[in-house]
């Protein structure tokens, strides 16, 4: 632990005291972009505020990117392709270790970054950093390996295939665990050979700073990755309609990926799309309802329910629906909000003002639908952005709590009937990212997450990752997969190669 010098406040919390001296530069002059291997403060001057959500109190400044600084990085990003990408697998992949050295030499740094910026928990953001150097290691290991391709023989001719690295891309990310999912993204970028430009989330965007330092003191060379900070529509959209970005990687709201489709649709952009979700967890009766209980509350009450894959609708069998319901709300009930850097808190505040207000608006929609508001539906203390953890039952399929991502800790219970009602309510919405299943049944087991319309399915299990696996959605939760290889093939082209044996007879034409 290093040894930073900060004045307590009173009655806060000793690591509140830490990652206010951590983040004590920022309020010294407003954060920048990082471009071509240097810190900078670009061509703008309009500035935004970044706030803490615990307290709504200034952390800093920042400067809002212009579409010149945009520019500036997508041609730092151009200008260092042809040698990052000239450079063997080993070679990048030792880079990409050193990068995960760093993250873990700076993970409290980090991870108390993300506590004071996003209000997430440290009992989670501490494991959040780690998986970002996971995220390196993993995409470092598979480097040299990414431009394999197969082999595909015919009498006269050997065909080829190999993967080359589509060129600089450009990644835009959302505010919830920021870190965590940047290098989920950036790390197989780099490892592909492609060079990157990253904008990160207005609301949240310090630990990409920090990303962008320990990649540069791990001797990532200048202008492989920069980063722009700035609004969606500013630094977000000329990022998206740069001419020498040949690619976004994207996680955010499904309707943001529609803008940046059209945004991107001149310069014939390719994008991947991890994107919203609702994602339904179905308790049958014949489940071990102890362990499916844990389950139910950590996929929507952990990261205080900003998380993709929350499983957001608990569809519960009827037989079982009132006695597993008792259980579950004073498991709600029980929940220990507080302060995000308290590792004994299970609840932080949510991110902004604006979508506090946006995720208490629908205690109001659940009441006015009929619904009950079973536990919360409130806000939590005088300060910060602090909303109840909440449940309601009473649901129905129609009804705008079932359907639409909410975001926060709250939670919709819909009772159902048997296997084909639970499948119908699952796949009765837009979204189709992950969905949860509990069951003692293996027969069904495999017929329901066969049936079901998501991405990802896991049977008696919370979301447990596997990175070589495949990772993104169907509908509208998203376009492409992550992880492993799947990665390589969004940031990578697959040539092929056909090599005459010389036993063919080419058609003559022309006399
Ligand atoms: P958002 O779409 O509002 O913003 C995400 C990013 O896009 C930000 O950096 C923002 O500045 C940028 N942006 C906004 N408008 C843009 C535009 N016109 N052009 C280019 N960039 C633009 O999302 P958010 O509110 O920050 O994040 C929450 C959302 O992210 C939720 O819907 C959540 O489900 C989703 N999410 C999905 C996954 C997944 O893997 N499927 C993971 C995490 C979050």
């Amino acid at each position: 632990m290093t040894s930073i010098p900060a004045a307590a406040q009173s009655g806060e919390h000793p690591n509140r005291t830490r990652a206010r001296a951590y983040l004590a530069r920022f309020r010294v002059e407003p954060l920048g972009h990082f471009i071509a291997g240097e810190a900078t403060m670009g061509s703008g001057d309009a500035l935004f505020d970044v706030t803490d959500p615990s307290n709504g109190q200034p952390l800093g400044q920042v400067i809002a990117g212009t579409d010149a600084d945009v520019d500036a990085a997508a041609r730092a990003a151009r200008a260092a392709f042809p040698a990052w990408a000239a450079l063997t697998g080993k070679q990048r992949r030792a880079i990409l270790h050193r990068i995960a050295d760093g993250i873990e030499a700076r993970a409290e740094e980090i991870a108390f970054t993300e506590c004071m910026d996003a209000g997430q928990p440290l009992r989670f953001m501490a494991k959040a950093a780690l998986r970002g150097a996971e995220n390196f290691r993993f995409f470092a290991d598979r480097a040299p390996g990414a431009q394999d391709g197969v082999s595909l023989p015919t009498a006269d001719h050997i065909n080829y295939t190999m993967r080359q690295p589509i060129g600089p891309v450009g990644v835009i990310t959302p505010w919830n665990t920021p870190f965590m999912l940047s290098t989920w993204k950036i790390a197989p970028a780099l490892a592909a050979g492609c060079t990157v430009v990253h904008k990160p989330a207005e609301w949240s965007p310090y630990s990409a700073r920090l990303l962008a330092e320990v990649a540069h003191e791990a001797g990532l060379p200048a202008g492989v990755l920069n980063s722009v900070n700035g609004l969606g529509e500013g630094a977000g959209r000329a990022l998206t309609e740069h001419p020498a970005i040949k690619a976004i990687a994207f996680v955010g709201e499904s309707k943001t990926g529609s803008a940046i489709m059209r945004q991107g649709s001149e310069t014939l952009k390719r994008v991947h799309f991890e994107l919203g979700g609702k994602n339904p967890v179905i308790v049958f009766d014949d489940a071990d309802l102890d362990r499916a209980l844990d389950a139910v509350v950590f996929m929507i009450y952990s990261l205080n329910g900003q998380r993709c894959t929350s499983s957001s609708r608990l569809l519960v069998q009827r037989s079982i629906h009132d006695a597993f319901v008792a259980r579950l709300a004073a498991r709600v009930a029980a929940l220990k909000v507080g302060d995000p850097l308290d590792p004994g808190t299970e609840i932080g505040p949510l991110i902004h003002p604006r979508h506090r207000d946006k995720v208490l608006s629908y205690a109001e929609i659940a009441r006015a639908e009929g619904a009950t508001v079973a536990v919360g539906g409130g806000t939590h203390g005088d300060a910060g952005t602090f909303v109840q953890p909440t449940l309601f039952t009473g649901a129905s399929a129609t009804m705008r709590i079932a359907r639409e991502e909410i975001f926060g800790p709250v939670l919709t219970v819909i009772p159902f009937d048997d296997e084909a009602d639970a499948i119908a309510q699952a796949n009765d919405v837009d979204y189709g990212l992950a969905g949860y299943l509990w069951t003692g049944d293996v027969g069904r087991a495999h017929r329901v997450a066969q049936a079901i319309e998501a991405g990802m399915i896991w049977v008696n299990s919370e979301n447990v990752r596997h990175l070589p696996t495949p990772f993104g959605g169907m509908k509208a939760s998203g376009i492409g997969r992550d992880g492993g290889d799947y990665s390589f093939d969004f940031y990578m082209e697959t040539k092929n190669i056909a090599v005459a044996l010389g036993s063919h007879k080419v058609p003559r034409l022309g006399g």
